[in-house]
Protein backbone atom coordinates (compact mmCIF):
# COMPACT_ATOMS: atom_id res chain seq x y z
CA UNK A 1 0.00 0.00 0.00
CA UNK A 2 1.04 3.61 -0.01
CA UNK A 3 0.45 5.52 3.04
CA UNK A 4 -0.37 9.19 2.92
CA UNK A 5 -0.27 11.07 6.25
CA UNK A 6 -1.45 14.98 5.81
CA UNK A 7 -0.51 16.93 9.28
CA UNK A 8 -0.58 20.52 9.53
CA UNK A 9 3.12 21.17 11.44
CA UNK A 10 6.62 19.92 10.56
CA UNK A 11 6.02 17.32 13.59
CA UNK A 12 2.19 16.30 14.20
CA UNK A 13 2.07 13.50 12.13
CA UNK A 14 5.26 11.95 13.85
CA UNK A 15 3.68 12.67 17.68
CA UNK A 16 -0.11 11.54 16.11
CA UNK A 17 0.91 8.24 14.51
CA UNK A 18 4.86 8.00 14.09
CA UNK A 19 4.92 4.34 15.59
CA UNK A 20 1.99 3.40 12.78
CA UNK A 21 4.09 4.92 10.12
CA UNK A 22 6.91 3.15 10.93
CA UNK A 23 5.24 0.11 11.51
CA UNK A 24 3.48 0.27 7.80
CA UNK A 25 7.39 0.67 6.49
CA UNK A 26 8.56 -2.09 8.36
CA UNK A 27 6.12 -4.80 6.83
CA UNK A 28 6.57 -3.18 2.83
CA UNK A 29 4.41 -0.05 2.36
CA UNK A 30 5.83 2.93 1.33
CA UNK A 31 4.76 5.77 3.80
CA UNK A 32 4.42 9.71 2.60
CA UNK A 33 4.66 12.41 4.97
CA UNK A 34 2.94 15.53 4.16
CA UNK A 35 2.74 19.05 5.88
CA UNK A 36 0.78 22.04 4.99
CA UNK A 37 2.07 24.25 7.51
CA UNK A 38 5.47 24.94 7.54
CA UNK A 39 6.04 25.95 11.58
CA UNK A 40 7.62 29.41 10.48
CA UNK A 41 5.66 30.46 13.80
CA UNK A 42 6.69 28.01 16.49
CA UNK A 43 9.05 29.52 18.58
CA UNK A 44 9.56 32.56 20.34
CA UNK A 45 13.05 33.15 19.64
CA UNK A 46 13.98 31.90 16.22
CA UNK A 47 12.62 34.04 13.26
CA UNK A 48 9.79 32.96 11.07
CA UNK A 49 12.28 33.28 7.75
CA UNK A 50 14.66 30.98 9.64
CA UNK A 51 12.67 28.99 11.63
CA UNK A 52 11.01 27.46 8.31
CA UNK A 53 14.10 26.04 6.87
CA UNK A 54 15.60 24.57 9.89
CA UNK A 55 11.81 22.91 10.53
CA UNK A 56 12.10 22.20 7.40
CA UNK A 57 15.77 19.91 7.96
CA UNK A 58 13.84 18.83 11.15
CA UNK A 59 10.90 17.06 9.00
CA UNK A 60 13.08 15.13 6.73
CA UNK A 61 15.21 13.64 9.30
CA UNK A 62 12.41 12.62 11.37
CA UNK A 63 11.00 11.34 7.85
CA UNK A 64 14.44 9.61 7.40
CA UNK A 65 14.35 7.76 10.93
CA UNK A 66 10.71 6.72 10.08
CA UNK A 67 11.82 5.34 6.74
CA UNK A 68 9.14 8.08 4.81
CA UNK A 69 9.71 10.78 2.15
CA UNK A 70 8.82 14.09 3.33
CA UNK A 71 6.41 16.47 1.74
CA UNK A 72 6.05 20.21 2.17
CA UNK A 73 3.20 22.34 1.38
CA UNK A 74 4.71 25.64 2.67
CA UNK A 75 1.97 27.24 3.99
CA UNK A 76 2.54 29.41 6.66
CA UNK A 77 1.33 28.73 10.02
CA UNK A 78 -2.14 30.56 10.62
CA UNK A 79 -2.59 29.88 7.26
CA UNK A 80 -4.02 26.68 6.62
CA UNK A 81 -8.26 27.52 5.61
CA UNK A 82 -10.29 24.48 4.74
CA UNK A 83 -11.58 26.78 1.53
CA UNK A 84 -8.14 27.67 0.36
CA UNK A 85 -8.77 26.05 -3.46
CA UNK A 86 -5.29 26.50 -4.20
CA UNK A 87 -3.98 24.44 -1.25
CA UNK A 88 -6.65 21.83 -1.68
CA UNK A 89 -5.66 21.00 -5.51
CA UNK A 90 -1.80 21.14 -4.54
CA UNK A 91 -3.14 18.49 -2.20
CA UNK A 92 -5.21 16.58 -4.32
CA UNK A 93 -2.67 16.60 -6.62
CA UNK A 94 0.01 14.95 -3.65
CA UNK A 95 -2.54 12.38 -2.98
CA UNK A 96 -2.50 11.49 -6.64
CA UNK A 97 0.96 11.50 -7.31
CA UNK A 98 1.59 9.17 -3.90
CA UNK A 99 -1.48 6.80 -5.36
CA UNK A 100 -2.82 6.73 -1.73
CA UNK A 101 -4.45 3.79 -0.55
CA UNK A 102 -5.09 5.18 3.04
CA UNK A 103 -4.87 9.07 4.48
CA UNK A 104 -4.16 9.73 8.11
CA UNK A 105 -5.09 13.22 8.86
CA UNK A 106 -5.77 15.01 12.66
CA UNK A 107 -9.28 14.59 14.41
CA UNK A 108 -12.14 17.38 13.00
CA UNK A 109 -11.56 18.61 16.04
CA UNK A 110 -8.09 19.44 18.14
CA UNK A 111 -6.34 21.54 20.32
CA UNK A 112 -5.95 24.40 17.71
CA UNK A 113 -7.21 25.75 14.33
CA UNK A 114 -4.44 24.98 11.96
CA UNK A 115 -5.10 21.26 12.93
CA UNK A 116 -8.79 21.29 12.46
CA UNK A 117 -8.83 23.29 8.57
CA UNK A 118 -6.11 20.53 7.92
CA UNK A 119 -8.18 17.61 8.72
CA UNK A 120 -11.01 18.95 7.03
CA UNK A 121 -8.72 19.34 3.19
CA UNK A 122 -7.63 15.41 3.82
CA UNK A 123 -11.16 14.74 4.08
CA UNK A 124 -12.04 17.03 1.57
CA UNK A 125 -9.12 15.92 -0.89
CA UNK A 126 -10.70 12.06 -0.50
CA UNK A 127 -13.52 13.08 -2.52
CA UNK A 128 -11.79 15.78 -5.23
CA UNK A 129 -9.15 12.93 -5.87
CA UNK A 130 -11.86 11.31 -7.47
CA UNK A 131 -13.33 14.14 -9.72
CA UNK A 132 -12.34 13.55 -13.92
CA UNK A 133 -12.23 17.26 -14.69
CA UNK A 134 -10.51 18.67 -11.62
CA UNK A 135 -6.88 19.14 -13.76
CA UNK A 136 -3.80 18.54 -11.74
CA UNK A 137 -0.24 17.73 -12.80
CA UNK A 138 -0.38 14.01 -12.25
CA UNK A 139 -3.40 12.70 -14.73
CA UNK A 140 -6.12 11.71 -12.47
CA UNK A 141 -8.83 10.51 -10.95
CA UNK A 142 -7.73 8.33 -7.59
CA UNK A 143 -9.62 6.14 -6.00
CA UNK A 144 -11.49 7.18 -2.68
CA UNK A 145 -8.55 6.44 0.15
CA UNK A 146 -10.14 5.92 3.11
CA UNK A 147 -9.75 8.49 6.15
CA UNK A 148 -8.13 7.65 9.83
CA UNK A 149 -8.35 10.43 12.27
CA UNK A 150 -4.80 10.12 14.67
CA UNK A 151 -5.26 10.76 18.24
CA UNK A 152 -5.17 15.06 19.44
CA UNK A 153 -3.10 16.14 21.47
CA UNK A 154 -3.02 14.63 24.86
CA UNK A 155 -5.85 12.34 23.97
CA UNK A 156 -8.31 14.82 24.87
CA UNK A 157 -11.25 14.79 23.69
CA UNK A 158 -10.64 11.63 21.45
CA UNK A 159 -11.65 7.98 21.89
CA UNK A 160 -9.95 5.39 19.43
CA UNK A 161 -12.22 3.14 17.81
CA UNK A 162 -9.06 1.34 16.25
CA UNK A 163 -5.62 0.85 18.25
CA UNK A 164 -1.78 -0.42 16.45
CA UNK A 165 0.86 -1.70 18.96
CA UNK A 166 3.81 0.05 18.66
CA UNK A 167 5.20 -1.29 21.63
CA UNK A 168 8.68 -2.32 18.57
CA UNK A 169 8.31 1.25 17.55
CA UNK A 170 7.90 3.62 20.05
CA UNK A 171 11.44 3.91 20.22
CA UNK A 172 11.85 4.79 16.26
CA UNK A 173 9.07 7.35 17.10
CA UNK A 174 10.60 9.24 20.00
CA UNK A 175 13.90 8.78 18.05
CA UNK A 176 11.79 10.96 15.17
CA UNK A 177 10.14 13.55 17.63
CA UNK A 178 13.57 14.19 18.80
CA UNK A 179 14.35 15.07 15.00
CA UNK A 180 12.62 17.94 15.62
CA UNK A 181 15.21 20.01 18.03
CA UNK A 182 13.58 23.48 17.83
CA UNK A 183 10.28 22.30 19.54
CA UNK A 184 11.77 19.74 21.89
CA UNK A 185 14.72 21.47 23.03
CA UNK A 186 12.52 24.52 23.28
CA UNK A 187 9.69 23.06 25.19
CA UNK A 188 12.01 21.58 27.77
CA UNK A 189 14.01 24.75 28.64
CA UNK A 190 11.99 27.13 28.54
CA UNK A 191 8.25 25.28 29.50
CA UNK A 192 9.94 22.87 31.43
CA UNK A 193 8.06 20.19 29.42
CA UNK A 194 9.82 16.90 28.45
CA UNK A 195 7.73 16.19 25.89
CA UNK A 196 9.02 12.54 24.61
CA UNK A 197 7.80 11.56 28.24
CA UNK A 198 4.84 13.50 27.46
CA UNK A 199 4.17 11.27 24.38
CA UNK A 200 5.17 8.01 25.94
CA UNK A 201 2.84 8.37 28.49
CA UNK A 202 0.07 9.19 25.68
CA UNK A 203 1.35 6.01 24.09
CA UNK A 204 0.95 4.44 27.43
CA UNK A 205 -1.95 4.84 28.02
CA UNK A 206 -3.44 4.03 24.58
CA UNK A 207 -1.37 0.26 25.12
CA UNK A 208 -3.45 0.18 28.41
CA UNK A 209 -6.68 0.55 26.91
CA UNK A 210 -5.82 -1.86 24.08
CA UNK A 211 -3.69 -4.46 25.69
CA UNK A 212 0.22 -3.92 24.76
CA UNK A 213 2.72 -1.90 25.99
CA UNK A 214 2.25 1.08 23.46
CA UNK A 215 -0.16 1.93 21.09
CA UNK A 216 -1.74 4.36 18.47
CA UNK A 217 -5.40 5.37 18.38
CA UNK A 218 -7.58 6.26 15.79
CA UNK A 219 -10.88 6.28 14.19
CA UNK A 220 -11.99 6.04 10.92
CA UNK A 221 -13.41 9.20 9.07
CA UNK A 222 -17.10 7.43 8.46
CA UNK A 223 -18.28 8.51 4.74
CA UNK A 224 -19.51 6.53 1.50
CA UNK A 225 -17.51 5.22 -0.10
CA UNK A 226 -14.47 5.32 1.91
CA UNK A 227 -15.70 2.07 4.55
CA UNK A 228 -14.16 -1.02 3.55
CA UNK A 229 -14.88 -4.52 5.25
CA UNK A 230 -11.08 -4.97 5.79
CA UNK A 231 -8.46 -3.49 8.71
CA UNK A 232 -6.18 -0.79 6.50
CA UNK A 233 -3.86 -0.30 9.66
CA UNK A 234 -1.27 -2.18 10.27
ZN1 LIG B 1 0.73 21.07 15.11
Amino acid sequence: MNVLGIGCHPDDLEIGCGGTLAKYVKQGHRVFMCHVANGNLGHAVIQPGELREIRDREAKNAAAVIGAESISLDVGDLQPEASDKQVRDALTEIVRYTKADIIITHNPQDYMRDHEQVSSLAQDVSFTVTIPHLLTKTTGPGIFPPVFFMDTLAGINFIPTEYVDITEEIEKKLEAISCHESQVVWMKEHDKIDFLDFIRTCNKYRGLQSNCAFAEGFRQYAAWPRMHPRRFLP
